[in-house]
Protein backbone atom coordinates (compact mmCIF):
# COMPACT_ATOMS: atom_id res chain seq x y z
CA UNK A 1 0.00 0.00 0.00
CA UNK A 2 0.93 3.91 -0.50
CA UNK A 3 1.13 3.96 3.15
CA UNK A 4 4.08 1.56 3.56
CA UNK A 5 5.89 3.84 1.05
CA UNK A 6 6.71 5.37 4.65
CA UNK A 7 6.64 9.37 5.89
CA UNK A 8 7.80 12.02 3.42
CA UNK A 9 7.21 10.16 0.87
CA UNK A 10 3.86 9.53 -1.45
CA UNK A 11 4.67 6.46 -3.71
CA UNK A 12 3.63 7.81 -6.71
CA UNK A 13 4.97 5.16 -9.03
CA UNK A 14 2.81 2.80 -7.84
CA UNK A 15 2.64 -0.44 -10.46
CA UNK A 16 -0.76 -0.80 -9.52
CA UNK A 17 -2.93 1.65 -11.69
CA UNK A 18 -6.33 1.55 -8.99
CA UNK A 19 -3.26 2.78 -6.18
CA UNK A 20 -1.52 5.63 -8.26
CA UNK A 21 -4.75 6.58 -8.67
CA UNK A 22 -5.49 6.77 -4.72
CA UNK A 23 -2.34 8.41 -3.60
CA UNK A 24 -3.18 11.01 -6.59
CA UNK A 25 -6.41 11.49 -5.35
CA UNK A 26 -4.95 11.47 -1.44
CA UNK A 27 -2.34 14.25 -2.56
CA UNK A 28 -5.39 16.39 -3.93
CA UNK A 29 -7.04 16.35 -0.50
CA UNK A 30 -4.12 17.00 1.44
CA UNK A 31 -3.40 19.90 -0.43
CA UNK A 32 -6.69 21.33 -0.74
CA UNK A 33 -6.62 22.24 3.09
CA UNK A 34 -2.81 22.98 2.89
CA UNK A 35 -3.19 26.41 1.84
CA UNK A 36 -5.61 27.19 4.99
CA UNK A 37 -3.15 25.24 7.50
CA UNK A 38 -0.30 27.42 6.33
CA UNK A 39 1.48 24.43 5.26
CA UNK A 40 3.38 26.11 2.32
CA UNK A 41 6.27 28.62 2.58
CA UNK A 42 8.34 29.81 -0.13
CA UNK A 43 12.27 29.08 -0.50
CA UNK A 44 14.24 31.66 -1.86
CA UNK A 45 17.34 30.89 -4.55
CA UNK A 46 20.53 32.80 -4.66
CA UNK A 47 21.23 34.14 -8.61
CA UNK A 48 24.63 35.76 -8.64
CA UNK A 49 26.38 37.37 -11.61
CA UNK A 50 28.74 34.90 -13.18
CA UNK A 51 32.16 37.07 -13.49
CA UNK A 52 31.62 38.96 -9.92
CA UNK A 53 29.69 36.58 -7.82
CA UNK A 54 27.37 39.39 -6.57
CA UNK A 55 24.10 38.66 -6.06
CA UNK A 56 21.24 40.04 -8.31
CA UNK A 57 18.13 38.14 -7.56
CA UNK A 58 16.96 34.62 -6.22
CA UNK A 59 14.32 32.56 -7.17
CA UNK A 60 10.95 32.13 -5.05
CA UNK A 61 10.36 28.12 -4.98
CA UNK A 62 7.58 26.99 -3.11
CA UNK A 63 7.62 23.92 -0.76
CA UNK A 64 5.18 21.89 0.99
CA UNK A 65 5.86 20.40 4.31
CA UNK A 66 3.03 17.77 4.62
CA UNK A 67 1.84 17.24 8.72
CA UNK A 68 2.33 13.55 8.27
CA UNK A 69 4.35 12.89 5.49
CA UNK A 70 7.03 15.87 5.55
CA UNK A 71 8.10 18.00 3.12
CA UNK A 72 6.71 17.05 -0.65
CA UNK A 73 8.84 18.36 -3.66
CA UNK A 74 6.78 20.33 -5.89
CA UNK A 75 7.94 18.44 -8.65
CA UNK A 76 5.56 16.07 -7.59
CA UNK A 77 2.63 18.22 -6.49
CA UNK A 78 2.70 21.38 -8.70
CA UNK A 79 1.42 18.50 -11.43
CA UNK A 80 -0.92 17.40 -9.43
CA UNK A 81 -2.39 20.80 -8.13
CA UNK A 82 -2.45 21.95 -12.03
CA UNK A 83 -4.65 18.99 -12.85
CA UNK A 84 -6.56 19.47 -9.60
CA UNK A 85 -7.56 23.25 -10.63
CA UNK A 86 -6.09 24.61 -7.50
CA UNK A 87 -2.25 25.75 -8.96
CA UNK A 88 -4.24 29.08 -9.62
CA UNK A 89 -4.89 29.55 -5.84
CA UNK A 90 -1.20 28.24 -4.76
CA UNK A 91 0.20 30.59 -7.30
CA UNK A 92 -1.18 33.14 -6.50
CA UNK A 93 -0.39 33.20 -2.81
CA UNK A 94 3.24 32.33 -3.85
CA UNK A 95 3.45 35.60 -6.12
CA UNK A 96 2.34 37.66 -3.25
CA UNK A 97 4.43 36.14 -0.17
CA UNK A 98 7.15 36.50 -3.08
CA UNK A 99 6.43 40.45 -3.59
CA UNK A 100 5.79 41.09 -0.15
CA UNK A 101 9.47 39.15 1.03
CA UNK A 102 11.79 41.49 -1.80
CA UNK A 103 10.21 44.24 -1.12
CA UNK A 104 12.14 44.20 1.96
CA UNK A 105 15.17 43.40 0.41
CA UNK A 106 17.68 46.72 -1.10
CA UNK A 107 17.22 47.05 -4.53
CA UNK A 108 17.63 46.68 -7.49
CA UNK A 109 17.58 42.90 -6.16
CA UNK A 110 15.18 41.29 -7.63
CA UNK A 111 12.66 38.03 -7.02
CA UNK A 112 11.55 35.31 -9.84
CA UNK A 113 8.25 33.81 -9.26
CA UNK A 114 7.71 30.77 -11.44
CA UNK A 115 3.82 30.49 -13.09
CA UNK A 116 2.31 27.57 -14.49
CA UNK A 117 1.00 27.45 -17.91
CA UNK A 118 -2.46 27.29 -16.36
CA UNK A 119 -2.11 30.44 -14.46
CA UNK A 120 -0.71 32.37 -17.56
CA UNK A 121 -3.69 30.92 -19.95
CA UNK A 122 -5.88 32.96 -17.67
CA UNK A 123 -6.27 36.84 -18.56
CA UNK A 124 -6.30 37.65 -14.91
CA UNK A 125 -2.82 37.62 -14.92
CA UNK A 126 -1.79 40.98 -15.46
CA UNK A 127 -3.67 42.41 -13.27
CA UNK A 128 -2.97 40.00 -10.54
CA UNK A 129 0.54 40.80 -11.10
CA UNK A 130 -0.16 44.14 -10.79
CA UNK A 131 -2.52 44.18 -7.51
CA UNK A 132 0.10 42.22 -5.66
CA UNK A 133 3.48 44.62 -6.74
CA UNK A 134 1.12 47.37 -5.79
CA UNK A 135 -0.18 45.69 -2.24
CA UNK A 136 3.99 45.10 -1.91
CA UNK A 137 5.07 47.67 -2.85
CA UNK A 138 7.61 45.73 -5.03
CA UNK A 139 8.45 48.03 -7.89
CA UNK A 140 7.55 46.37 -10.95
CA UNK A 141 11.58 45.60 -12.47
CA UNK A 142 12.21 43.99 -9.52
CA UNK A 143 9.53 41.46 -10.95
CA UNK A 144 10.68 38.35 -12.96
CA UNK A 145 7.78 35.87 -13.92
CA UNK A 146 9.41 32.69 -15.47
CA UNK A 147 7.41 30.44 -17.78
CA UNK A 148 8.17 27.11 -19.43
CA UNK A 149 7.37 26.65 -23.15
CA UNK A 150 4.46 24.42 -21.88
CA UNK A 151 2.81 28.24 -21.67
CA UNK A 152 3.37 28.89 -25.09
CA UNK A 153 2.18 25.41 -26.40
CA UNK A 154 -0.76 27.10 -27.92
CA UNK A 155 0.66 30.60 -27.96
CA UNK A 156 -2.36 32.85 -29.61
CA UNK A 157 -2.83 36.29 -29.57
CA UNK A 158 -4.12 36.20 -26.20
CA UNK A 159 -1.02 34.70 -24.84
CA UNK A 160 1.26 37.28 -26.36
CA UNK A 161 -1.20 40.05 -25.56
CA UNK A 162 -0.78 38.82 -21.77
CA UNK A 163 3.05 39.45 -22.39
CA UNK A 164 3.05 42.63 -23.68
CA UNK A 165 0.48 43.78 -21.05
CA UNK A 166 3.11 42.17 -18.38
CA UNK A 167 5.75 43.91 -20.10
CA UNK A 168 4.43 47.06 -20.04
CA UNK A 169 4.08 47.49 -16.35
CA UNK A 170 7.75 46.81 -16.12
CA UNK A 171 8.24 43.09 -15.62
CA UNK A 172 10.61 40.81 -16.52
CA UNK A 173 10.21 37.48 -18.18
CA UNK A 174 11.95 34.78 -18.35
CA UNK A 175 12.10 31.68 -20.40
CA UNK A 176 12.43 28.66 -18.05
CA UNK A 177 14.30 25.02 -18.81
CA UNK A 178 15.25 25.97 -21.82
CA UNK A 179 15.91 23.51 -24.27
CA UNK A 180 13.43 20.73 -22.64
CA UNK A 181 10.83 21.21 -24.82
CA UNK A 182 9.54 21.28 -28.18
CA UNK A 183 10.39 24.05 -30.09
CA UNK A 184 12.26 26.78 -28.31
CA UNK A 185 13.48 28.71 -31.24
CA UNK A 186 9.61 29.36 -32.62
CA UNK A 187 8.85 31.02 -29.51
CA UNK A 188 12.77 33.01 -29.18
CA UNK A 189 11.06 34.72 -32.58
CA UNK A 190 8.36 36.01 -31.37
CA UNK A 191 8.50 36.85 -27.54
CA UNK A 192 10.55 39.03 -26.30
CA UNK A 193 11.99 37.48 -23.24
CA UNK A 194 14.38 39.39 -21.16
CA UNK A 195 15.73 36.15 -20.15
CA UNK A 196 16.63 32.52 -21.13
CA UNK A 197 17.36 29.77 -18.33
CA UNK A 198 19.73 26.96 -19.77
CA UNK A 199 18.18 24.27 -18.43
CA UNK A 200 20.20 21.91 -16.01
CA UNK A 201 20.16 18.78 -17.76
CA UNK A 202 22.92 20.63 -20.35
CA UNK A 203 25.19 21.64 -16.93
CA UNK A 204 24.91 18.95 -15.22
CA UNK A 205 27.07 16.48 -17.73
CA UNK A 206 29.02 19.27 -19.41
CA UNK A 207 32.67 18.79 -17.82
CA UNK A 208 32.05 15.42 -18.61
CA UNK A 209 33.69 13.38 -21.70
CA UNK A 210 31.62 12.54 -24.60
CA UNK A 211 28.63 14.91 -25.05
CA UNK A 212 27.73 17.74 -26.71
CA UNK A 213 26.55 19.86 -24.11
CA UNK A 214 29.33 22.65 -23.99
CA UNK A 215 28.48 23.52 -27.72
CA UNK A 216 24.91 23.61 -26.98
CA UNK A 217 25.29 25.79 -24.13
CA UNK A 218 27.78 28.12 -26.10
CA UNK A 219 25.40 28.47 -28.98
CA UNK A 220 22.33 28.88 -26.54
CA UNK A 221 24.18 32.05 -25.20
CA UNK A 222 25.25 33.21 -28.26
CA UNK A 223 21.68 33.45 -29.64
CA UNK A 224 20.53 34.49 -26.63
CA UNK A 225 23.48 37.91 -27.02
CA UNK A 226 22.11 38.66 -30.51
CA UNK A 227 18.57 38.70 -29.26
CA UNK A 228 19.29 41.26 -26.75
CA UNK A 229 18.45 38.68 -24.06
CA UNK A 230 20.52 37.60 -20.55
CA UNK A 231 21.21 34.03 -20.04
CA UNK A 232 21.16 31.90 -16.28
CA UNK A 233 22.82 28.56 -15.58
CA UNK A 234 20.67 26.34 -13.70
CA UNK A 235 22.27 23.73 -12.09
CA UNK A 236 25.57 24.55 -10.87
CA UNK A 237 27.61 22.40 -8.40
CA UNK A 238 30.61 22.24 -9.22
CA UNK A 239 33.79 24.39 -9.53
CA UNK A 240 34.35 23.21 -13.22
CA UNK A 241 30.73 23.54 -14.20
CA UNK A 242 31.55 27.08 -12.43
CA UNK A 243 34.59 27.52 -14.82
CA UNK A 244 32.91 26.34 -17.91
CA UNK A 245 29.64 28.29 -17.83
CA UNK A 246 32.33 31.17 -17.32
CA UNK A 247 33.98 30.71 -20.22
CA UNK A 248 30.82 29.80 -22.16
CA UNK A 249 30.16 33.76 -21.69
CA UNK A 250 26.40 33.08 -19.41
CA UNK A 251 25.66 35.86 -17.70
CA UNK A 252 24.42 34.46 -14.11
CA UNK A 253 24.52 31.48 -12.54
CA UNK A 254 21.95 30.09 -10.24
CA UNK A 255 23.20 26.27 -8.48
CA UNK A 256 23.94 25.03 -4.77
CA UNK A 257 27.83 25.87 -5.73
CA UNK A 258 26.55 30.25 -4.97
CA UNK A 259 23.41 28.49 -2.06
CA UNK A 260 20.32 26.21 -1.66
CA UNK A 261 16.81 27.18 -1.42
CA UNK A 262 17.21 29.74 1.73
CA UNK A 263 14.28 30.71 4.29
CA UNK A 264 13.10 34.34 4.10
CA UNK A 265 14.93 35.37 7.00
CA UNK A 266 18.46 33.83 5.70
CA UNK A 267 17.39 35.51 1.94
CA UNK A 268 16.90 38.86 3.49
CA UNK A 269 20.45 38.90 5.34
CA UNK A 270 22.10 37.48 2.17
CA UNK A 271 20.47 40.22 0.10
CA UNK A 272 21.49 42.63 2.79
CA UNK A 273 24.92 41.45 3.44
CA UNK A 274 25.50 41.91 -0.45
CA UNK A 275 24.22 45.33 -0.94
CA UNK A 276 26.64 46.33 1.54
CA UNK A 277 29.27 44.86 -0.38
CA UNK A 278 28.53 46.62 -3.40
CA UNK A 279 28.35 49.95 -1.59
CA UNK A 280 31.80 49.13 0.04
CA UNK A 281 32.78 48.48 -3.48
CA UNK A 282 31.81 51.90 -4.63
CA UNK A 283 33.63 53.60 -1.93
CA UNK A 284 36.89 51.91 -2.62
CA UNK A 285 36.69 53.22 -6.00
P1 LIG B 1 12.65 25.35 -11.76
O1 LIG B 1 11.76 26.53 -11.87
O2 LIG B 1 13.51 25.03 -12.93
O3 LIG B 1 13.52 25.60 -10.45
C1 LIG B 1 14.85 25.18 -10.27
C2 LIG B 1 14.93 23.88 -9.53
O4 LIG B 1 16.27 23.41 -9.56
C3 LIG B 1 14.56 23.98 -8.04
O5 LIG B 1 13.99 22.74 -7.64
C4 LIG B 1 15.94 24.17 -7.40
O6 LIG B 1 15.97 23.82 -6.02
C5 LIG B 1 16.74 23.21 -8.24
N1 LIG B 1 18.18 23.53 -8.21
C6 LIG B 1 18.77 24.74 -8.21
N2 LIG B 1 20.10 24.66 -8.22
C7 LIG B 1 20.38 23.33 -8.25
C8 LIG B 1 21.63 22.59 -8.28
O7 LIG B 1 22.73 23.12 -8.26
N3 LIG B 1 21.50 21.23 -8.31
C9 LIG B 1 20.30 20.60 -8.32
N4 LIG B 1 20.30 19.26 -8.35
N5 LIG B 1 19.12 21.26 -8.29
C10 LIG B 1 19.17 22.62 -8.26
P2 LIG B 1 12.61 22.66 -6.83
O8 LIG B 1 12.54 23.77 -5.83
O9 LIG B 1 12.47 21.27 -6.35
O10 LIG B 1 11.51 22.97 -7.91
C11 LIG B 1 11.27 22.09 -8.98
C12 LIG B 1 10.35 22.71 -9.98
O11 LIG B 1 9.04 22.88 -9.43
C13 LIG B 1 10.75 24.10 -10.47
O12 LIG B 1 11.80 24.02 -11.43
C14 LIG B 1 9.46 24.61 -11.02
O13 LIG B 1 9.23 24.08 -12.30
C15 LIG B 1 8.45 24.00 -10.05
N6 LIG B 1 8.09 25.01 -9.05
C16 LIG B 1 8.70 25.35 -7.89
N7 LIG B 1 8.04 26.36 -7.26
C17 LIG B 1 6.98 26.67 -8.06
C18 LIG B 1 5.91 27.63 -7.97
O14 LIG B 1 5.80 28.44 -7.02
N8 LIG B 1 4.99 27.63 -8.99
C19 LIG B 1 5.10 26.76 -10.06
N9 LIG B 1 4.17 26.84 -11.02
N10 LIG B 1 6.09 25.87 -10.17
C20 LIG B 1 7.01 25.81 -9.19
MG1 LIG C 1 12.03 28.39 -12.43
MG1 LIG D 1 14.34 25.89 -14.47
MG1 LIG E 1 12.94 22.83 -13.81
Amino acid sequence: AAKAAGKGTYRFFAPDMHEQARVRQQIEEDMQRALERGEFHVAYQPVVHTVSGALTGVEALVRWTHPTRGAVSPAIFIPVAEEAGLIAEIGEWVLRTACMEAAKWPAPISVAVNISPIQFAHQALPSLVASALAYAGLPADRLELEITEGALLNETAKTRAAIDTLKGLGVKIALDDFGTGYSSLSYLKSIPFDKIKIDQSFIKGATLPGNNNAPIIKAIVGLAADLGMITTAEGVETDDQLALVRSLGCTLIQGYIYGRPLDPQSALERSRQSSAQAVGHRRER
